[in-house]
């Protein structure tokens, strides 16, 4: 049996996005001016709609692309473009999905300030804030880590100026309550699979003013700011999907947050030097540990050899072992990032599972350590 510790990589689709993505999967095109075309329609407007409703938008700013990558892509590019300012500030400790397209636009000539965080993975500085800028990037929440940012006093410093700002919001979305027009961002990402949709289908929240430009041209779908024709089915899905996130949300989050303070306590107490990466506030299932003098390659294979699915939570380039970007932005030393294992948790993860990780883990340890620094 395995014990699934990476609900941030993706999470198991859920009973009720699965059933509505089954019944929807013969729709066809909701572009279509016939019967089967309108009903197409009525299923995808339901669906945006309903996503509307639950995060404090208007349908008409709920577009649907093909991933939370696309959707960081087409706000961080789209609203560049649309701006005749080439200032760009993104936070430190960014996913890839917006770290590589603000260095790609580096590259084109944006001036870009990296806003720096804390040892705690926080925003430390906010001034940066108070010169306008084409766009401001940051993350709700951060993937390795679980760091939860003070988005709200971003977004009000950004604002002040007339910067327009972008929230990845793709670790957030049904982990945390979100109203898009109280929050006052222009745009915002997220992504299905993270909270029990299918994969490969995001969503852009986005303004009616400033609209990012658009990266792609093609039949004007999706307000033209992302043409092509819709997955109905997985729309359906990532509405029943959010519904059922946000239903148990509030239950959720404590009772996560009781297994990661268990986990936490049991590690800290049976091993010797850890360093705990996640600090408060913070998405409530998420915990980074880094073990110095393992390498976390070597955890990971060793856990999964005991059935325990668990990441470093830093992308791995060529095999080559890498420490993570936002761990060494945090000011961990290389030697220590290098030995980080991520455990998340998600719907499905039990006091049983964090029993049986919390169990393997020192042995875990002692072995990789053994094994040593490549
Ligand atoms: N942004 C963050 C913070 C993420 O964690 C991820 C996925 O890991 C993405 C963006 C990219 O989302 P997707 O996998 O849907 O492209």
């Amino acid at each position: 049996m395995s014990h699934y510790f990476d609900y941030a990589a993706t999470s198991p689709m859920r009973q009720v996005a699965v059933e509505a993505w089954v019944e929807h999967a013969a729709a066809l095109n909701p572009g279509g001016q016939y019967g089967s075309g309108r009903a197409a329609r009525g299923v995808l407007d339901s669906a945006r709609e309903e996503i509307a409703r639950l995060l404090g938008a208007d349908p008409v700013e709920v577009i649907f692309t093909g991933s939370g990558t696309e959707a960081d892509n087409i706000a961080v590019q789209g609203l560049y473009r649309a701006s005749s300012s080439n200032r760009v500030l993104c936070s430190t400790v960014e996913h890839p999905a917006v770290r590589e397209t603000v260095r790609h636009l580096e590259g084109q000539g944006a001036e870009v300030e990296w806003l720096p965080v804390s040892e705690s993975g926080h925003l430390r500085d906010l001034s940066a804030l108070d010169t306008p800028a084409a766009v401001a990037t940051c993350m709700y929440a951060n993937n390795e880590t679980g760091a939860i940012q003070p988005i709200g006093q971003l977004i009000k410093r950004a604002s002040a100026v007339g910067t327009p700002v972008h929230i990845d919001a793709v670790q957030a979305l049904g982990r945390c309550e979100i109203n898009f027009h109280e929050l006052g961002a222009t745009t915002l990402a997220g992504s299905a699979h993270k909270f029990g949709g299918p994969r490969g289908i995001g969503v852009l929240l986005a303004r009616r003013s400033p609209a990012p430009q658009a990266l792609l041209f093609g039949g004007g779908q999706e307000r033209g700011i992302r043409p092509g024709t819709n997955d109905v089915a997985a729309a359906a899905a990532t509405a029943a999907a959010l519904r059922e996130a946000l239903a148990q949300r509030a239950e959720e989050e404590t009772r996560l947050r009781a297994l990661r303070e268990d986990l936490q306590r049991r590690v800290i107490s049976e091993i010797e030097d850890v360093r705990v990466n996640t600090a408060e506030p913070s998405l409530p299932g998420y915990l980074s540990l880094s073990f110095p003098g393992a390498e976390g390659d070597s955890l990971i294979m060793l856990l999964d050899s005991l059935g325990i699915e668990a990441a470093t939570g830093s992308a791995c380039h060529s095999g080559v072992n890498r420490a993570s970007e936002v761990l060494l932005a945090m000011g961990v030393p290389e030697h220590e990032a290098r030995g980080t294992v991520r455990l998340s948790m998600g719907s499905a993860t039990t006091a049983e599972d964090v029993a049986y990780v919390a169990a393997q883990l020192p042995e875990v340890v002692r072995r990789a350590r053994l094994a040593g620094m490549a």
